[in-house]
């Protein structure tokens, strides 16, 4: 009798015009059938773990299946493949530093859950900053460093970051190893001459945020008392003219926040965009829309303000209809298809840190200013009163392994999905976390077929049965 293999748990079946589309998520492959017997072998393949023998399928198409991860030997555990897989890239990943230069804001958006105190760090700061860089790339011989400077708005404590800037670099050419840095930023504070500055300081992507076409934009993003335009401008003005001007110089991410009261803008903003040039700039410029959420406690007010998912799925269909190729983002999408993930956000990196202006350190930018999710001091100010062993999710964020929680173990999106946000989990938001199969189990069949070249019938959705098997 010929060998026997088991089918793997994480191929799914997407339905074309003709025959299916099968797609491992576990290492990316993806089958097309057709054919006589392709509804009940890609049903077969996709479902319930089940033993074929290769007598059954012939020679020929063992070999295809196994090569694509679509049959595994009985004996290999796919649940432990992916483990090892996710705490490599935790291991492996970039040394990352977040630095919150300042707490303050010119702007005072409504839904801004940070805390606008004049927390700021000093020029006193940039040793302190500097240790921690040098600290984080020699413990794993890492070679390259970035630096993503936020805030606040971070361009408010120019000064440091000028400072801390020049500091870092020095510090990786003495290293011997890689250094560049990314903005983000309400793009309304910026130096005249940008081209120098992005150069000075090595940034290669700036994010600037939008929130709708200039009325509603101007009127969500009003300057606070006392920190009036230089020029008289609004806010949408000086941010759109700034990103024309980045654009000239690097790659611009627009993020395009999106509520109940603006959604309607977003067609208008994305003719806008273009009308502009920014798509057809000498560096890229990528337009995404982020739903305004409560990230946390404090900004639990925008619950009433949050797009349902369907409406949120509605603009991000009509982002994908409408903008350039180019400009769209998808993660982890390589040659049309997603890709079973290598890399974890800077929360998880093993040598990364988030930098509070309050002087703590943290895992996750959307966390700084919360003390009680702090995880260590960087030294910034004394009069804290937090105790080391105060810093209670340090242990977490060091554990935090989606491969052993009850849900994520058991879902055939892991691979592709490494369990999400990892704040969401800590939040113990479950329905946060549902967030995530919910986008997979609508989007994975489109993106598989737009890969193939193909549509897939309007509403084809995954099920929670395809997503979690016996
Ligand atoms: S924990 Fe979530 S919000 Fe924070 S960096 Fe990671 S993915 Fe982003
Ligand atoms: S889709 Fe949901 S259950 Fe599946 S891995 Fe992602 S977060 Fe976990």
């Amino acid at each position: 009798m010929g060998a026997e293999f088991a089918t793997s748990r994480y191929t799914f079946r997407i339905p074309l015009s003709t025959g299916y589309a099968l797609f491992n998520a576990s290492t990316g492959s993806v089958l097309r059938m057709d054919g006589g017997d392709a509804d009940e072998l890609s049903a077969l393949l996709s479902g319930a773990r089940t033993w074929i023998s290769e007598e059954s399928l012939g020679q020929q198409l063992t070999a295809t299946l196994r090569r694509g991860g679509f049959l595994i030997d009985a004996a290999f555990d796919e649940l432990a493949g992916v483990r090892a897989r996710y705490w490599a890239a935790r291991g492996h990943a970039p040394v990352v530093l977040l630095v919150t230069t300042t707490m303050d804001c010119n702007l005072g958006c409504y839904y801004c859950y940070e805390s606008r105190s004049s927390d700021a760090l000093t020029v006193q700061d940039v040793d302190k900053l500097v240790a921690i860089a040098n600290d984080r790339l020699k413990r794993n011989h890492k070679q390259s460093l970035h630096v993503d400077w936020y805030g606040g708005e971070p361009l408010m404590n120019l000064s440091f970051l000028e400072q801390a800037s020049e500091a870092l670099q020095s510090l990786c050419r003495t290293q011997k190893v890689a250094y560049h840095a990314s903005v983000i930023s309400n793009g309304t504070h910026w130096p005249n001459d940008v081209g120098s500055f992005v150069k000075q300081h090595q940034i290669r992507q700036v994010q600037i945020s939008f929130d709708g076409l200039a009325a509603n934009h101007n009127r969500r993003r009003r300057y606070r008392p006392g920190y009036q335009s230089d020029d008289g401008q609004a806010s949408f003005t000086k941010a759109a003219a700034l990103v024309g001007r980045l654009l000239q110089h690097t790659r611009v991410d627009i993020r395009f926040n999106a509520d109940h009261g603006n959604a309607d803008d977003l067609a208008g903003f994305i003719e806008f965009a273009k009308e502009e040039g920014w798509f057809a700039a000498p560096f890229r410029c990528v337009l995404f829309v982020a739903k305004l959420s409560a990230y946390s406690d404090r900004s639990a007010f925008l619950r009433p303000h949050e797009l349902s998912p369907e409406r949120f799925d509605e603009l991000q269909a009509l982002a994908r209809r409408t903008l350039p190729a180019e400009a769209l983002d998808e993660e982890n999408v390589i040659a049309g298809f997603p890709q079973p993930r290598t890399s974890v956000c800077g929360a998880l990196a093993s040598d990364s840190a988030v930098v509070g202006a309050d002087g703590l350190e943290y895992r996750c930018g959307l966390q700084v200013g919360e003390t009680h999710r702090a995880v260590g001091r960087f030294g910034g100010r004394q009069n804290l009163l937090l105790q080391p062993q105060e810093f209670i999710d340090r242990g977490w964020w060091e554990r935090f392994d989606p491969t052993e929680l009850p849900t994520c173990s058991n879902c055939s999106f892991l691979p592709i999905c490494w369990g999400g946000c990892p704040k969401r989990h800590l939040d113990g938001d479950s329905s946060d976390v549902d967030i995530e199969g919910r986008y997979w189990r609508t989007n994975l069949p489109r993106m598989i077929a737009d890969g193939l070249g193909e549509r897939t019938s309007d509403g084809c959705v995954l099920s929670t049965a395809d997503q979690f098997r016996e």
